[in-house]
């Protein structure tokens, strides 16, 4: 079976998708697409070559299915540019292979990510781990100054350690969070669709979810008909717990759902009856 290419993604490879104020993915190969799952599928059910109409079928069934081998037989790599914070977010996804820049090899560029104070989001007094809305006014303004203040002398003491002859590897110590950095990641199907699950939610910081975007767009490219599936049966899905189905059955019944305080809140955005509490 010939090496399978795919058209629309081929058209994007190593195009630079800018994300933030510097950043970018680039998607820099890709290895099978929608084919090479059905075919990786059909081998493990003796199967031969059907229609596009029946592939699509058997892509949904495997994804609904939790049938997740044949989608780990495709795999992208992506070139990102992206501050320190979001490296720290990314690097957890151990199932991705990964290479980063060296601060001990090179010297690292002036580049760091400065929101601007439109920018500047406030704490989420629901959710502790959040932030939401802008925090406006002065203290917006601040916020982005400090940034850019702090990052044009922490890189200033950087050269300055380097021209006294520090060694890059303890010099690199003043550079803050929101220095830039590249790294190459590659992932497979199935473990990418479980990265872009956790990174697309609302739960996910800002800033990663902007490079999960341009990840997400960039693996529709490459697989339209997974990427589909993916979204039908787990980006957009809920999964209900045991209380839930009963309260489901209550409200199919006609009658309240009968969940209580956040357990009832929770409930209720699932069904898109109220926003999520964030
Ligand atoms: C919104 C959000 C907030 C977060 N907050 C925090 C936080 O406050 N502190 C923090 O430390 N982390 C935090 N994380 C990181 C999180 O705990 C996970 O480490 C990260 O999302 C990677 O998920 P994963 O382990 O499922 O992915 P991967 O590492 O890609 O693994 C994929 C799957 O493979 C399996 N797997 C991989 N390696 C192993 C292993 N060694 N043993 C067993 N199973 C394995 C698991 O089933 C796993 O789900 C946060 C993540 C998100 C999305």
């Amino acid at each position: 079976m010939a090496r399978i290419t795919v058209p629309e993604a081929d058209a994007v490879i190593d195009e630079a998708f800018p994300v933030l104020d510097q950043g970018f993915v680039r998607l820099v190969d890709y290895m099978g697409g929608d084919a090479r799952v059905v075919q990786a599928a059909r081998v493990s059910y003796g199967t031969g070559t059907k229609t596009v109409r029946e592939d699509k079928g058997l892509i949904g069934y495997l994804m609904r299915n939790a049938h997740t081998s044949p989608f780990e037989q495709v795999s992208l790599v992506f070139h990102i540019k992206l501050p320190l914070f979001v490296f720290a977010q990314m690097v957890r996804h151990r199932t991705a292979k990964l290479n980063s820049m060296s601060a001990r090899y090179s010297v690292m560029q002036d580049e760091f990510y400065l929101p601007t104070a439109d920018q500047i989001r406030g704490q989420s007094l629901t959710n502790k781990q959040v932030s939401e809305g802008g925090v406006g006014g002065e203290a917006a303004g601040q916020a982005a100054g400090v940034m850019q203040e702090q990052a044009r002398v922490a890189y200033a003491l950087y050269e300055e350690m380097l021209a006294n002859g520090v060694g890059r590897e303890q010099a690199r110590m003043v550079l803050p969070q929101n220095l830039y950095t590249q790294i190459y990641w590659k992932c497979d199907l199935h473990n990418l669709f479980h990265f872009l699950r956790l990174r697309l939610d609302w739960h996910a910081q800002q800033e990663i979810r902007a490079y999960g975007e341009v990840m997400a767009m960039l693996t529709k490219l490459v697989a339209p008909f997974c990427y589909e599936a993916f979204e039908e049966h787990i980006l957009n899905a809920q999964r209900f717990g045991g209380s839930e189905v009963e309260a489901l059955k209550r409200l199919l019944a006609g009658e309240p759902h009968g969940l209580e305080g956040r357990a009832g809140s929770e409930f209720e955005a699932k069904l898109g009856l109220t926003p999520a509490a964030h």
